[in-house]
């Protein structure tokens, strides 16, 4: 009986987070512009319950992150990251922020994927995603968060944790904060 019960808490607070993800006012480059699309009239992000975004990490649970990120963006990105409001989650939007895109055999700066540094739910690698297929990333990241468990979710994120030394180590340990 007692199973029963908090299966169905579950089911509802899932539910629940899932059709009410409030994404992070954050873009970097020129994905950033194919997000802003995304809300317009046209796309009605709306309709998926994702039309607030926030200017405070700390009213987000959603970060789309929509850009390349520098070795120097990166520690910004992380703090953010850290300040948002858990359960948390995220939706790295474009070859750069997936693995470098264009970058990531020429460009020193780059980091190539921002998996290196906070976890990842959701991976759009295109350059650049149009708004359809963000608003089909957020479709994804809403199965996702309806089946999974307060226990799976403790599983990737542990076995995602930021690697802050990864960035350190990568590119020969030039990198700075
Ligand atoms: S993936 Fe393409 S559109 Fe997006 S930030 Fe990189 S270069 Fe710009």
């Amino acid at each position: 009986m007692n199973n029963i019960i908090v299966t169905s808490i579950d089911y509802i607070l899932n539910w629940s987070r899932a059709n009410s993800l409030w994404p992070l006012t954050f873009a970097t480059s020129c994905c950033g512009i194919e997000m802003m699309q995304t809300v317009a009239s046209d796309n009605d992000i709306a309709r998926f319950g994702s039309e607030v975004f926030r200017g405070s990490p700390r009213q987000a649970d959603l970060l789309i992150c929509a850009g390349t990120i520098t070795y120097k963006m990166a520690p910004v990105l992380i703090r953010l990251y850290e300040q948002m409001a858990e359960p948390k989650y995220v939706i790295a939007m474009g070859a750069c922020t997936c693995g470098g895109g264009m970058f990531a055999e020429t460009s020193y700066s780059v980091v190539n994927g921002i998996d290196k540094i906070i976890p990842v739910d959701i991976y759009l690698p295109m350059c650049p995603p149009r708004p359809e297929a963000l608003l089909d990333a957020i479709r994804k990241l809403q199965e996702k968060i309806k089946k999974e468990s307060i226990t799976q979710r403790k599983e990737f994120l542990e076995k995602h944790k930021t690697h802050f030394i990864n960035l350190h180590t990568e590119n020969g340990g030039q990198n700075e904060f």
